[in-house]
């Protein structure tokens, strides 16, 4: 029996109601690294850390007075060799010959300590991969919103791009290319649904004149009125262009021959009565209406020739298509 109190799987000690230490077994010597004089008759203090001494005052003292026993109570002792050596006691109280003895049982914890320290490691390495995995998500927000950024950049430039590719330069109406693409597309409206569809072209009279007199930079400021002239004469859906140099061209969806006979008519003479900063300006223009058989090259060669023929009437003037004899 002594040989198995000794051999127990649990450290025993002995110790009066003031913690003086009477006896131990050897799993409690063994287990802190002691031999039995480093206890034996020395105070159960002397190897507790500072914390658990007084854990050990206001709870295992007051406790095992009032219940006569306690339980489970998680302290951590010094061992001989300096380190910390966890461990659950129980403890009770009892009477021998009339001296108060209290029996206290040591469980060493090594195993639970480790199994807390492994999953402290795994809490934290979870942190640092749900920290990781915010971070992550973070820069793809980031980038996702540079993305769209560029998108919304791109979408504008493309904007500017599609702008400045269908616009003259000079006088900000739409060029030729942007001219022919509409043109084409009116064509194609009136072989489908018959709507129809006139045109002007328009030429600034003696512009050469206004050069060679007043000089290029003049000339060009009388291109971007006539330009303004016109743009304002039209309506939405018109189609005002720069066909080259003085000569524009104006597509007008909808519109018969008296009324486009009409519109040109009305743009020659507000071009006449503009209030010019340089010189007079007059223009002809020549008008065509789309039929059956034309092509984008047929229309506008109709209406340059009557154009032509308002040049030769005298200029400052309208002529349409089908006044012309073949
Ligand atoms: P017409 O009444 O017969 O049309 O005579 P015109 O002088 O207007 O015609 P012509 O074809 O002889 O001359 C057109 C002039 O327009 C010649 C050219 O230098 C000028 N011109 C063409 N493009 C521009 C331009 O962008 N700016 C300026 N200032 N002049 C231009
Ligand atoms: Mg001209
Ligand atoms: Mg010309």
């Amino acid at each position: 029996m002594e040989e198995r109190f000794h051999q127990a799987p649990c450290g025993f000690v002995t110790m009066t109601s003031d913690g003086l230490m009477k006896s131990a077994n050897e799993t409690f010597l063994n287990m802190l690294n002691y031999s039995a004089q480093d206890v034996i008759e020395k105070h159960i203090e002397s190897i507790l850390s500072a914390a658990n001494k007084f854990f050990f005052h206001t709870y295992f003292y007051p406790f095992i007075r009032l219940y006569g026993h306690v339980d489970e109570m998680y302290l951590s002792l010094k061992s001989g060799s300096g380190q910390d050596i966890h461990v659950l006691l129980n403890g009770r109280r009892y009477e021998q010959d009339g001296v108060e003895l209290i029996d206290c049982v040591f469980v060493h914890m090594r195993k639970r300590i480790q199994y807390e320290q492994e999953l402290r490691n795994i809490k934290t390495k979870l942190e640092e991969a749900y920290k990781a995995k915010d971070e992550v998500i973070a820069e793809l927000q980031a980038l996702h919103r540079e993305n769209e950024q560029k998108r919304q950049e791109l979408i504008v430039l493309n904007g500017q791009l599609e702008r400045l590719a269908t616009t003259d330069t000079l006088t900000g109406l739409k060029n030729r290319r942007f001219f022919q693409e509409r043109l084409a597309a009116s064509i194609a409206l009136f072989a489908e649904k018959a709507s129809p569809c006139s045109l002007c072209i328009v030429d600034a009279d003696h512009f050469k004149r206004i050069n060679d007199t007043l000089g290029h930079d003049a000339g060009d400021r009388v291109l971007k009125q006539l330009a303004g002239i016109m743009q304002a004469g039209s309506r939405e859906i018109d189609t005002v262009a720069r066909f080259g140099g003085e000569e524009f061209v104006i597509l007008l969806p909808g519109l018969e021959e008296q009324q486009v006979k009409a519109f040109a008519e009305k743009l020659r003479s507000a071009i006449e009565l503009a209030p010019w900063s340089e010189c007079a300006v007059t223009v002809s223009i020549g008008t065509a209406t789309l039929t059956e058989s034309d092509t984008d090259n047929t229309i506008i060669t109709k209406a340059d020739r009557a154009l032509y023929a308002s040049k030769a009437g005298g200029r400052n003037r309208v002529t349409h298509a089908a006044e012309l004899k073949d």
